[in-house]
């Protein structure tokens, strides 16, 4: 993030996107791009991008890219869709930029060398059904580049099949992913309005399954997982008993395999229930998933909120939080499956926490599934564990903290080392100082950076000496693991003095966008 001159703010390219000016220079026209036009426009006046096949003219944005102007011109008279990918893959630039498109880039058919084609249209045809109709749909998109994009990266063909059948009452799909340890966190299901979407995270691959259902089926799904042999039940009740001869039409997409980052993400709306006061300007969100919904948001990653704000969908990303710190880890909590809850700070001029803060209880918001590169797996070879958090960088400490101390049984120390610019900013204070009451493992140190003339405590912003200070191995020899997450100036300059300190990039983990 860079800081924006005044006038500059997402809310305001909303406005101007709004304002009816030409902002193509092509009067309204879409235009067929040649790779070699496209190249053409390379400048920081005169500046298109390709993303996904669709050329936007981005000239107008480029005060208003968060990011700066720099690293919009990294991509400047390319395809810049994997450049997009890598940095903000979520962000919605279909609704963002739509008053930029400058229409689709002209595909170069390539010819296929003979013999080539019917053979590998078989092979593919085997593992790759979805993408497969696509291409035969639009044979002229079909070229070798495709194809060899396709070989190189979402063909990763691994055999996950799925078989259903039926009672009177019930429709019973069955996935056999042949994964060992699949787990809840793994399947996200949604069935809605006679449209089921099954998605099975393998490692960072995913599964779909897109159906329109042949009938209806009421609200309520089954999820039922084997975690042993990989299993995956998702049950259905019919809405009227009668014999199904087909389980339904598939979607594009249905069936198929692919990269997690190659997937769109996909949203379903939840019902705000509760919203309740932290501190003076942050809130505990309470939202409900839909009935035909199975998700669990998994520790250390985070879900995206979208709402159309000024008639432009934005998307930004929270992190899941637990209701509250639970003091007794004889057993893990149990998730109730229902309920999605976060904090989340109010910004005085924030576009998307004001708009926020005007939902009333049972207004509806779009929830992604979740995302994130933490792996639990960090935590469970452990024996100290050290968290860096900065204001909301608090929120994925949550979960973590209570799966170390549920479920790590080599950890011997868990340290919260809690930034905060005042007393009243400190998030869940009371909770933090009951709990290292409560188990001796957990410490919890805050430091403020705007403390009153009447704090005692520690002082000051994130720096070598505080760290030098507080961020110690119980033994010489113990494995640590570093979780850091806040403000970005905060998280990176906190890696790099631990890096000072001595600890490897294998000891750090930063939660970043
Ligand atoms: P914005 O409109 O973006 O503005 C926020 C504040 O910063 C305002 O005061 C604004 O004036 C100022 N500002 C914005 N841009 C600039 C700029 N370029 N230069 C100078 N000032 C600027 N937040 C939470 O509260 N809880 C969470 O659980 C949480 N999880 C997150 C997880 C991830 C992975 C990430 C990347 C972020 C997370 N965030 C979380 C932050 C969240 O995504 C939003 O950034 C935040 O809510 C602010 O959104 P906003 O649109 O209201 O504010
Ligand atoms: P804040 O209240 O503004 O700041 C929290 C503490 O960090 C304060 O002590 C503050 O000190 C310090 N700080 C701020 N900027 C700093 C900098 N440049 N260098 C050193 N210290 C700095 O924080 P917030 O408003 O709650 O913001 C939290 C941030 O965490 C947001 O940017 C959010 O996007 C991020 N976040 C990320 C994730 C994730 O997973 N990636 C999750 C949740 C939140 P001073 O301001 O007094 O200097």
């Amino acid at each position: 993030q860079v800081p924006l001159k005044p006038g500059r703010s997402l809310m305001d390219w909303i406005r101007l996107t709004k304002s009816g000016k030409d902002l193509t220079s092509l009067k309204g026209r879409l235009i067929e791009v040649t790779e070699d036009e496209l190249s053409k426009h390379n400048k920081k006046e005169d500046c298109w991008i390709c993303i996904r096949g669709f050329v936007y003219n981005v000239t107008p944005y480029m005060e208003y890219h968060p990011g700066g102007e720099d690293e919009l011109m990294k991509a400047a008279g390319t395809d810049g869709t994997d450049l997009f990918d890598q940095v903000h893959r979520w962000v919605n630039y279909e609704s963002m930029l739509k008053e930029c498109l400058v229409g689709r880039m002209a595909v170069k058919p390539v010819a296929a060398p003979k013999g080539f084609f019917p053979h590998v249209l078989v092979f593919l045809g085997r593992c790759y059904n979805g993408f497969l109709t696509e291409l035969l749909k639009e044979p002229e998109v079909f070229n070798l580049v495709v194809l060899s994009k396709l070989l190189t990266s979402n063909l990763v063909f691994k055999s996950t099949n799925y078989d259903w059948f039926q009672t009177d009452s019930l429709i019973t799909i069955v996935i056999y992913t042949k994964q060992k340890d699949m787990n809840a966190e793994l399947v996200i299901v949604d069935c809605q309005d006679k449209q089921l979407r099954g998605e099975i995270i393998l490692d960072d691959h995913s599964y779909l399954l897109g159906i329109d259902l042949d009938h209806a089926v009421s609200e309520d799904v089954t999820v039922n997982i084997a975690e042993k042999v990989g299993k995956v039940e998702i049950i259905l009740n019919k809405k009227d008993n009668i014999h199904w001869k087909m389980l339904g039409q598939p979607w594009e997409g249905h069936n198929t395999f692919i990269k997690c980052t190659d997937r769109g993400l996909f949203y379903r709306k939840c019902k705000l229930v509760a919203k309740t006061e932290v501190t003076h300007d942050t809130k505990l969100f309470c939202l409900m998933l839909p009935k035909g919904t199975h998700l669990r948001v998994p520790t250390g990653q985070h879900v995206y909120l979208k709402q159309v704000i000024a008639g432009t969908e934005v998307v930004k990303p929270y992190t899941p939080v637990l209701p509250f710190l639970p003091l007794d880890f004889q057993e893990p909590p149990r998730h109730d499956g229902v309920h999605i809850y976060l904090m989340i700070k109010i910004y005085s001029h924030g576009l998307f926490t004001q708009a926020l803060d005007h939902l009333q209880i049972g207004d509806y918001i779009s929830v992604s599934n979740p995302e994130g590169n933490f792996k639990k797996s960090k935590i469970q070879t452990s024996e100290d564990l050290l968290l860096l958090a900065g204001g909301t960088g608090f929120t994925p400490m949550v979960k973590l903290l209570n799966f170390a101390l549920t479920e790590v049984s080599c950890l011997r120390t868990v340290k919260l080392i809690f930034f905060n610019k005042t007393e009243g900013d400190i998030l869940w204070r009371n909770q933090l100082e009951q709990l290292a009451l409560k188990d001796q493992r957990f410490e919890v140190q805050f430091i403020l950076s705007q403390p009153s003339k009447d704090w005692v405590g520690k002082q000051g912003k994130i720096s070598s000496s505080l760290l030098s200070e507080f961020v110690k191995r119980s033994r010489n020899d113990s494995k640590v693991l570093i979780c850091i997450c806040g403000p970005a100036p905060f998280t990176e300059q906190g890696v790099q003095y631990l890096k000072d300190l001595g600890y490897s990039q294998e000891e750090i983990h930063a939660f970043t966008a």
